[in-house]
């Protein structure tokens, strides 16, 4: 059974409606992915619009890019610590944000220097296993930057912010929403 978004968030139900084809090609690549080997990890990734190239073995381009223009770059870093989480989740990571190019950062209320303009960013949840539990795994992972945001009364939307920031060695920065 395949869950791919959430059809009572607008934004989700957007995307439902919009970008049905990527939905389709998602699922298709999830099988075929399931028979073959992992792949190496491309140093940086430009990706064009839709396009639907695997970056590891459960993650693709088209999954990290700029949802106004479909340009998009992802650091390797991200991509490894992503999968690092996925195994550990043991269930899908739904990427709702991960680049983000200039002039969408700016009509989001991004920072300009926000991590998701440089592809260093995600924001992340993981449906099939709550806040609380995705919380704890991501504090296990060698994020650079958490920023988490917890569902609003105790059962809306949520998500996590996760990026690799080049903060010095041991370096780590946290919030809250
Ligand atoms: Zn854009
Ligand atoms: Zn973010």
């Amino acid at each position: 059974m395949v869950e791919t978004a959430f059809i009572d968030n607008p934004d989700d139900a957007k995307l439902l409606v919009e970008r049905e084809d990527d939905f389709a090609r998602a699922i298709a690549r999830g099988v075929t992915d399931f028979f073959r080997n992992e792949q190496p990890l491309p140093d940086v990734v430009d990706t064009p619009t839709k396009s639907s190239g695997a970056v590891s073995s459960h993650f693709n381009a088209s999954e990290f890019v700029c949802h106004c223009c479909g340009q998009g770059k992802v650091d390797p870093r991200l991509i490894e610590l992503l999968e690092q989480l996925r195994a550990k989740a043991g269930k899908p990571i739904h990427i709702n944000c991960g680049y983000r190019c200039p002039s969408h950062n700016a009509q989001v209320g991004g920072v300009p220097n926000s991590q998701h303009v440089l592809g260093t960013a995600a924001d992340i949840t993981i449906p099939e296993i709550g806040f609380e539990r995705a919380r704890e795994l991501v504090e296990k992972i060698d994020f650079d930057g958490t920023g988490f945001y917890p569902p609003l009364d105790g059962g809306g939307a949520w998500f996590i912010h996760v990026d690799v920031r080049d903060g010095g060695i041991g370096s780590h920065i946290e919030w809250w929403n």
